[in-house]
């Protein structure tokens, strides 16, 4: 038996999953602060607890993520990039696209049989085009980013938002409010707008057949129906979306450790 741990310190939250012998066994997930050690090490907790299991019978632990370094009790660290890659392949073994749309970041990935990566193409410049963008714009609309997606599927006439930056974007979106457009509409124009923009990254790397969409933003159904629509295919999701990377680290410390990815 082989206990590993993938611990995914994101922009805005942290993720831990524990896998023995390539099977998921406990995971948690959790708000990010400012103490990064902390956090790290909390998540790993909560996913103990969550399995019944002790720190000791950890034996490889890998961290991933904007803090990856963070995660200095751990072992490995790899990229998050290659991280979704494998973890994308390990849920979606045809897949040969990956979108991630986290806290702060897009990436498209291209990957091979193997779920490694051949190129990618990411938006880390600023906050267009992230969750971030729809966590602000959800804001300034008084929801809450859980409820928008769902919010967003009965738009009838989704307005046009012309502003990528998520600044300009609040403004635009407080204006549509003060003209009396339906929030519905706005939300599913906000939603088309990032569609757009992953969009432009995904054709960098190429599109095929099978994408799989990972990262929090892929938890918003409203981003995943129009991702297909603008794609003419139905998008892989999966309840652990968002524990994609964390999933692909704990793969790579399972490899390390002599065991096969999937
Ligand atoms: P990071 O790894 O950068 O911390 P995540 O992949 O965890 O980012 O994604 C965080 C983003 O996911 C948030 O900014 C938010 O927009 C979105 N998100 C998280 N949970 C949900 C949810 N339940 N429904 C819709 N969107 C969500």
């Amino acid at each position: 038996m082989t206990l590993v741990a993938g611990v995914d310190l994101g922009s805005t939250t942290a993720k831990c999953v524990l896998l023995e012998d390539g099977k998921l066994i406990g995971k948690s997930l959790s708000p990010v602060g400012v103490e990064l050690v902390k956090d790290a090490d909390r998540a790993l907790e909560r996913a103990l607890v969550e399995a019944g299991r002790e720190r000791s019978e950890v034996s490889v632990v890998t961290g991933t993520g904007y803090g990856r370094f963070k995660v200095t009790f751990g072992q490995l660290t790899v990229t998050e990039i290659g991280c979704h890659a494998k973890g994308a392949h390990f849920l979606f073994p045809g897949t040969r696209v990956v979108l991630d749309i986290g806290g702060q970041d897009t990436k498209a990935i291209k990957i091979n049989e193997k779920g490694e990566v051949i190129d990618f193409a990411m938006n880390d410049k600023c906050a267009a085009g992230t969750g971030r963008f729809l966590d602000v714009c959800a804001g300034a609309l008084g929801y809450d980013v859980n409820e928008i997606g769902t919010l967003s599927l009965g738009a009838r006439h989704p307005v046009k938002v012309t502003n990528t930056c998520t600044v300009f974007a609040e403004s635009e979106v407080t204006s549509y409010v003060s003209r009396g457009k339906d929030p519905k509409d706005i939300l599913a124009g906000l939603h088309i707008s990032i569609v757009n923009r992953s969009l432009s990254l995904l054709q960098r790397v190429g599109i095929e057949p099978e994408v799989t969409f990972t990262g929090g933003v892929s938890r918003n159904e409203g981003m995943v129906r129009t991702l297909d629509r603008r794609l003419g295919l139905r998008v892989n999701v999966n309840p652990l979306s968002q524990y994609v990377g964390a999933i692909g680290a704990a793969l790579f410390g399972h490899e390390r450790l002599g065991g096969s990815a999937a």
